[in-house]
Parts: C-alpha cells; structure tokens; sequence
C-alpha cells in the first residue's frame, strides 16, 4: 500500500463510526496469522481485539481456509428459497445441538444487526399471531447494544448518541436502568424494583425483553449478576413477554460458557449469533426461535425475511469447521487460563491513579479509565507497544483469539499497562 493508497482511504472509505474530516491514522494491515497482524510496514502487532470478538481460532487457520475452499469447488453461492444445501443443514443441526434445549429453528443472515432485526420481528410476529396485538414495543435495559440497523439502534442505550442522531426515527421503546450488581459480587434484589414495575404496568404492549447476556458489551464493557438475568427469564413468563438473548458478542466460549445465558441457567425464547460463529472468517449470523415461537408465526403466515445471501455456502461451511474445531478442545479449560493470565498481566493496571476499575470476565480484559482516551494520541501509543488495541471512551479492553499463547498475553497486558502508565493522571 502506497501513501497515494493511504490518501485515497482517507478521501473516499468509510470506516467504522468515523467522519471524513479529523480521521483518526489508519495502519494498513497486509496479512494476518495466528494471534499476530502484519502491517504494510512489516511491523507485527499481536492482536488483542479477536476483530471485534470474532476470530476465536486465530487467523488463516488451515482447517478454516481448508473448510472455505472445498466448498469453493462446489458452490460460493446459491439463493435460499426454493433451494437449500448440506452446509446449512449440518449448521443448523449443530447450532441446535449446542444451544439452549427449546431452540429449534434457525434463520441464517448475514450480520448480528440483522439477526436482531429477524429476532424482534420473530418477536412481533408471535405476538400478533397468539392475538396479543398490542404487545409492538422491546422493553431492555440501558447500556446495552444491538447493532446498527433501525429495530436494533431502537435498543442500544439512549446515551450512546443514535437516538438524538435519528430521532422520530426510531421506533419507541422501553427502558430499564442497566443491572448493577457485578459478575460474582453481592446480589442486590432491589435492583430489580424499576424493571419489575415497567413489567407490571406496561406488560400489555411489550411484546420481548432484549439483553446481552451477562456482559454488556459496547454499551460498557459491563459485567452483571446472573441473579439479574434468571430474574427476567421470571418475569419475561408470567408476563407473555419474549425473552430474546443477544449472544453476538458473548457466544462460543468467550465468557467461560459456551452461551453466557447458561451463567444464570437461562434458557431464552429466541437467541442471536454471529461475531464467532464463522470463527471471524465472514460477515454471517443466526437466529434460533423455539417451536412455539416458530409455530405460531406459522400458523397462518410466514417469517417475513429473506435476505439475498441467506445461508450462503461459503459462510456456512466454514461455520461448520469452526464450531467443530471450537467443541473438539477442551475450550473451557483454554478461557479459564485466558481468564487467569488476564488477571495476572491487568492487574498492575489497578494502582494507577488514571484507572478506575479492572475486571475480567472469561476471555474479555477490561481496564475502565477516569477519563476518556484521546484516540489520535492513544492508537499509536498501543501500535508502538506492538500490540493491536482499540480503546473506546474509557475503555481499553481485549477479548484475544483463543489460541494466544501465555508470552503472547504477557505481552498484550504488558503493552496495555505501559500505555496507561504514560497517559498519566
Ligand atoms: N449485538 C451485539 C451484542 C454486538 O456486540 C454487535 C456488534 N458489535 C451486534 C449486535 C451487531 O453485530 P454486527 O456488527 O455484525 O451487525
């Protein structure tokens, strides 16, 4: 990549959440292996983001690249209606397998934001169908995040900006304050007097609860109670109210578990993948409905939804590889000693005056600062450290590939610690 390259990014590409004028400094990546990205430069930095919480099995990994072009060699591509093909059908079996005991149907999609847009609409559809058809709005909780498309925006957290950006935009939804009580720490019952009451008096037009299970992710980086969320599941019941678990983020291991909702015991109505389940090899995503959900949608219509690249081949195949190569390790033994390390190597963090929390949850490092970073400055403290860190507000955070080694992690946490300690106070 030629500085003309470089230019022309700067011009004319959108990158995530940025603007076209005061763009932060882009490093050009030109391969990527195992834990580690290659910069243009030559440059290796050893990457801490997993691309976002996707690439759980490091990358150009063989059995992956292997799984994409055997199937390269039958079909990329093919539309999904009136059609279907072994890879979806081996997923599908799979992910059922694996998931919570009343999932039983899948709709494959093509990103997490649009597997929350099928979820709520799987949500509004059974409500009309089992003739509560007043129940149209989400009831959720503050600092969460659903993704970008509209239905989802409508459920991220109100401060996060894209409500006042699109207002009357937005469909109207409701909102419980955030959970409070932390991970593992003293359950506080009380918390749940708000959430309790918008049940009690609104449950009549609330057709599902929207939540990340156990971690909110870019709402935060929050760790909650289990006791929180088996108490919704409660709730969700004896309400008619859907439980719908966003595990985009927090599915395939990262939290320990398998699925995170398995922290509380909790079983949801309707569950969203995406992120790992390709191990980050492609834009790819799910849905998995119970059968009363899907029974009733059925009845007398159909799941309005079917996009182009549903169930595409390609993504399919190499979601079978990953989830295979997932359950053939000992993965949860894998995140404990992630956890462990994550511990160790952030914990020097936790002294410094410019730090205000430390926690680790699974394979997800998070060290919460007093003030936001300044990303100009900070990018390129991490980059110089040799490290792949991508802060947000007052958070620095890791969720690694899962196949980082011990030294690797040393590393990482070394190189995060350095940069905080030269921010300063
Ligand atoms: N839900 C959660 C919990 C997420 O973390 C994300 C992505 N950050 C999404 C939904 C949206 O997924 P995507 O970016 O693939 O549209």
């Amino acid at each position: 990549m030629s500085e003309d390259d470089l230019c022309f990014d700067a011009d004319h590409i959108w990158h995530p959440y940025t603007s076209m004028q005061n763009r932060y400094q882009m490093f050009p990546v030109v391969s990527a292996e195992g834990v580690q990205l290659t910069l243009n430069d030559g440059r290796q930095l050893i990457d801490g983001m997993a691309s976002w919480w996707s690439v759980i099995h490091g990358y150009n990994h063989p059995k992956l690249n292997e799984a994409i072009q055997q199937q390269l060699g039958l079909m990329a591509h093919v539309m999904f209606g009136g059609l279907t093909h072994k890879p979806a059908i081996e997923l599908a079996r799979k992910l059922i397998a694996i998931s919570p005991e009343p999932l039983q149907q899948v709709f494959f999609s093509d990103s997490g934001s649009v597997a929350v847009e099928v979820a709520i609409k799987m949500a509004l559809q059974y409500q009309q169908a089992t003739g509560n058809t007043q129940k149209r709005r989400l009831l959720t909780v503050k600092r969460g995040y659903h993704g970008d498309t509209f239905s989802a925006m409508s459920v991220c957290d109100p401060e996060q900006g894209m409500h006042t950006l699109f207002q009357g935009g937005l469909p109207k939804q409701l909102f419980a304050p955030a959970p409070q009580s932390p991970f593992k720490g003293a359950w506080q019952p009380e918390e749940l007097t708000a959430v309790k009451q918008l049940f009690e008096q609104q449950h009549a037009e609330i057709a599902a609860f929207i939540i990340e299970p156990i971690v909110q992710g870019a709402g935060g980086m929050r760790f909650y109670a289990s006791e929180y969320l088996a108490e919704i599941r409660k709730l969700c019941n004896q309400y008619q109210v859907l439980l719908i678990a966003d595990e985009i983020a927090t599915g395939f291991g990262r939290t320990g578990k398998l699925f995170a909702c398995e922290h509380a015991g909790v079983a949801p109505d309707i569950l969203c993948l995406g992120k790992a389940l390709t191990g980050g090899y492609m834009s790819f995503a799910a849905t998995l409905c119970s059968d009363e959900v899907s029974q009733a949608i059925s009845k007398d219509g159909v799941l309005m939804h079917g996009p182009t690249f549903m169930a595409n081949p390609l993504a399919c195949s190499v979601a079978n590889a990953s989830v295979d190569l997932l359950l053939a390790q000992n993965w949860s033994s894998t995140i404990a000693s992630i956890e462990q390390e994550l511990i160790k190597g952030l914990a020097p963090c936790s002294s410094l005056p410019q730090v205000a929390d430390v926690r680790v949850l699974g394979a997800i490092g998070v060290v919460e600062l007093q003030q936001p970073v300044d990303m100009h400055r900070v990018q390129p403290m991490f980059v110089e450290q040799g490290i792949w860190v991508r802060p947000f507000g007052k958070l620095v955070y890791v969720m690694p590939p899962y196949i980082i080694s011990k030294e690797q992690l040393a590393l990482l946490c070394q190189g995060i610690c350095n940069v905080i300690t030269r921010l300063g106070g």
